[in-house]
């Protein structure tokens, strides 16, 4: 004697309403939501279809003697959209939508319906129950070539759709009395479907968002890349806005910024320095061997110079410096003008000698650059007159 456990139809039915209408719940709120996604869309409207087929199915199995051509056909109904929704589901999962043929069969599923509807005839039952099949193994077969193409949230669908293709073909084998009949079989299949889709579903929502997170790093670090060229580029530019590209010296812009600052804070000596006759070398020499000159008396000034020192180019053979107040500065001048003396230019195959001329003034603390400058100028212009060569002090 087999022992077999029959659980009562009343109770695999609610079962199945509880989970047709979660399922229905949930991913019509998750439609709504999310950007109106198709998935969700067919997810929901199936387990509508199946609401519905749950429901009149029980109504019809107490009236069996008599069964109203409404109920039948809303009946009809339910199978239709449970099963088109799972095809439409199935497409939409692989990024598809179903072509020409397929949505005019849908719309033709309504005729056996309203012919049912109209004239009571029972005998369009089985001609929608095997185009509908045709619904459910089309989307089988949506699913399992979405499996193929690598797609791995598909293989949850494949798998529920193949379940409740296997418990409704069960259902029709009983119906012909090929196997023992089992009561709620496709309720069961719908259930596992529906719980299988509404997983893949969900993984294909974590893959979507884990790319996106990836997508966003990517984009973080290419922002913080440009925006680091960018500082660096900001930076050379700043450089070469204050640097006189011939000698590599401080520009007069720069002069300007550095010593009104320093000259805030402290006393300070002012040096104009004026190549003497350079307008000669390059007219005897060359413009090279003018800009070697230049070169290489901005090395010489610079050699002469402490750290927190200021050197300029002020423009053509003209140099500025701001030199430190606790040094004597008309020694210092002294000592830059016969380094400058000293130093050896080679032009060709000739060594070239120059000399310049200072002016020098003493700047008390918050004394203003500009004044200081002009004065500065009157004693270079001092030391041109007398004779070039020398420092004078600007009384
Ligand atoms: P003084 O002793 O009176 O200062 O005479 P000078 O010839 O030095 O003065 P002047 O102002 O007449 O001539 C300066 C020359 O400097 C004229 C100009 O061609 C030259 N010069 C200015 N800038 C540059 C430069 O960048 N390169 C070269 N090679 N020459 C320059
Ligand atoms: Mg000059
Ligand atoms: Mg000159």
């Amino acid at each position: 004697m087999s022992a077999q456990l029959v659980i009562p139809i009343e109770l695999i039915d609610a079962f199945g309403a509880g989970v047709y209408v979660l399922t229905l719940a949930s991913q019509a709120e998750l439609w709504w939501h999310r950007r109106r996604r198709r998935t969700h869309f067919w997810l929901a409207a199936s387990a509508l279809g199946a609401l519905v087929v749950n429901l009149t199915g029980a109504h019809l199995r107490t009236l069996a003697q008599a069964p109203s051509p409404l109920l039948v056909a809303l009946n009809m109904l339910g199978v239709t959209i449970a099963l088109v929704g799972l095809y439409q589901l199935a497409e939409a999962v692989g990024g598809k939508r179903p072509g020409r043929l397929a949505q005019g069969l849908q719309w033709a599923l309504l005729l056996p319906i309203a012919v049912q509807l109209v004239t009571g005839n029972p005998a369009t039952v089985p001609v929608l129950m095997a185009a509908t099949a045709l619904f459910l193994l089309a989307a089988l077969w949506r699913s399992i070539l979405n499996v193929l193409a690598g797609d791995r949230e598909s293989r949850s669908l494949a798998f529920g759709l193949t379940l409740l293709f296997v418990t409704l073909l069960y259902d029709v084998l009983a119906e012909l009395q090929i196997l023992p009949r089992q009561e709620g079989f496709p309720v069961i299949g719908f259930t596992i479907l529906y719980i299988a889709a509404a997983r893949a579903l969900s993984l294909r929502y974590e893959r979507d968002y884990r790319e996106l997170i990836n997508l966003r790093g990517e984009l973080e670090s290419r922002v913080q890349q440009r925006t680091l060229e960018l500082q660096e580029a900001n930076h050379r530019l700043d450089l070469l806005s204050r640097t006189d590209t011939l000698t590599g010296l401080a520009n007069r812009r720069c002069f300007q910024e550095a010593a009104t600052a320093l000259l805030q804070q402290q006393a300070a000596c002012l040096l104009m320095i004026d190549i003497d006759h350079f307008k000669r070398i390059n007219d005897d020499y060359g413009h090279d061997a003018g800009d070697a000159a230049l070169r290489a008396v901005a090395h010489a000034l610079a050699a002469e110079l402490g750290n927190s020192e200021l050197l300029a180019r002020w423009g053509g053979e003209e140099f500025i410096a701001l030199l430190s107040p606790a040094t004597d500065g008309s020694a210092r001048a002294e000592r830059m003008r016969k380094a400058i003396s000293a130093t050896a230019i080679p032009a060709g195959n000739v060594t070239l000698r120059l000399s310049a001329s200072f002016g020098l003034v003493e700047l008390a603390a918050n004394e203003a650059l500009d004044a200081g400058i002009t004065r500065a100028d009157a004693a270079l212009y001092h030391a041109k007159r007398d004779g070039r060569d020398r420092v004078v002090v600007a009384s």
